[in-house]
């Protein structure tokens, strides 16, 4: 689970990382509105940005640095008003309905720094680089050398010793290490604490340096957290963080239906039973030439209303030319989803090709349920086995170009 900017900033806060301080709002007024009140009590710069679940809005445009309420209310109406593109959106953009009005501030230097779970090595792992601000991709392209991994210990998180010895090298100077230190610290303790699999702060700035601060102030002005679903059940307010607008349409019709669901890029369509025969439905199909357009895991459990919903969800993704079902019948059992296959061939109607593939619990009466059905469902084809099927699936559609 994603949550927005303005969230993530407002954790941080609660952790005692110093964050410029904002709000969201969602109308052009409002955003207006917030600049004023942030210009009369003593700022010069206000900053406004969409608030969508996707990086790359500063060279996109849409994260604005403002110094009038005209420059503002502009800010305002364009983000509002257009969809956001990135190379992390769909080549269609996110619409935008929420912006962050916060105030600005000057920047000496950008630093990333983030924990994430480190799947190649095992660890949950804190990274840093002295090259933060929105070129960090490439930066991790082209000189990984001046990104530091450090990998945590899974019961003690970030030790103050590590804390300083990134600190020290990505080069904070004087008064900046503590802070630095301190918001790593914190920073750890929020992803512990959160179930979190992502806290990011891109950029971490150094301001410059002023009577008060002769070293500058270390501030987060960009954060990014992620969560994981699986823990949602036990991190309450986080789960009341999450937008559903953010949420493709087809994942959220899934999740009310209890059905893993995953949208994925290919052509081939596919409702299947347990994840891991999921995945190697995927691997198969993959294996003749084709491409899933979804990872789909109806469970053991699921009502012939959910499958029916399931077929409904694959049904609605134009890219489907065709649908691959495997199920092997143990706790679910293969007349359930015949029942199904029929209901939404009467619901919707399955106009592309169908290859069924069912073993196991009752299996005899799912195929006399298919059998009788046999007018409704033209474009089906009994396969028999899995190999059969994905065979039969991939040579029905087009090849991917
Ligand atoms: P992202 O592009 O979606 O990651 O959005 P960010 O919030 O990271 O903003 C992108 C860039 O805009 C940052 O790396 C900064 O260089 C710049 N920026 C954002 N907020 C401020 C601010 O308050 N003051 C200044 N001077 N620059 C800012
Ligand atoms: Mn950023």
């Amino acid at each position: 689970m994603k949550i927005h900017e303005y969230q993530a900033r407002e954790l941080l806060a609660d952790s005692g990382v110093p964050v410029p301080s904002g709000s969201m709002v969602e109308t052009v007024d409002d955003a207006v509105g917030e600049t004023e009140r942030l210009l009369g009590s003593g700022e010069t710069l206000v900053v406004i940005k969409a608030q969508v679940h996707a990086g790359g809005r500063g060279k996109a445009g849409f994260v604005k640095l403002v110094r009038s309420v005209d420059e503002a209310r502009e800010a305002a109406e364009f983000m509002l008003s257009n969809r956001m593109v990135s190379p992390q959106t769909p080549p269609e953009g996110l619409e935008v309905t929420r912006l962050l009005v916060a105030a600005g501030v000057d920047i000496e230097s950008e630093f990333y720094l983030a924990i994430t779970v480190d799947r190649a090595n095992g660890t949950n792992t804190l990274i840093a680089s002295a090259e933060g601000g929105v070129e960090i991709e490439k930066v991790a392209e082209e000189t990984p050398e001046l990104i530091i991994k450090e990998p945590l210990d899974p019961r003690l998180g970030l030790q103050p010793w590590q804390a300083r010895k990134i600190a020290f090298a990505v080069g904070f100077k004087g008064k900046q290490v503590g802070q630095a230190v301190k918001t790593m610290l914190a920073l750890s303790e929020l992803f512990r604490s959160t179930d979190a699999s992502l806290v990011e702060i891109n950029p971490l700035i150094v301001t410059p340096a002023d009577d008060q601060h002769p070293d500058g102030r270390v501030l987060a002005i960009d954060a990014k957290f992620n969560f994981d679903d699986n823990a949602l059940f036990r991190q309450k307010a986080i789960a009341g963080l999450a937008d559903p607008s953010e949420v493709d349409e087809s994942e959220r019709r899934a999740e009310e239906f209890d059905l893993s669901y995953v949208a994925l890029d290919g052509n081939i369509g596919c409702l299947v039973n347990g994840a891991g025969l999921a995945m190697s439905t995927m691997d198969i199909i993959k294996l003749h030439g084709g491409e899933p357009a979804n990872f789909l895991d109806v469970g053991g459990s699921a009502t012939e209303e959910a499958v029916t919903e399931a077929f409904r969800i694959i049904l609605s993704d134009d890219k489907v030319q065709g649908v691959l079902v495997n199920i092997f019948g143990g706790i679910m059992q293969c007349d359930t989803i015949a029942n199904a296959i029929v209901s939404a061939a009467q619901a919707v109607g399955f106009e592309v090709p169908l290859v069924v593939r069912l073993e196991g619990t009752n299996v005899d009466a799912a195929r006399e349920i298919l059998n009788e059905a046999k007018s409704t469902l033209p474009t089906m084809h009994a396969a028999s086995d899995l190999n059969d099927a994905a065979r039969l699936v991939c040579s029905a559609v087009a090849v991917p170009g």
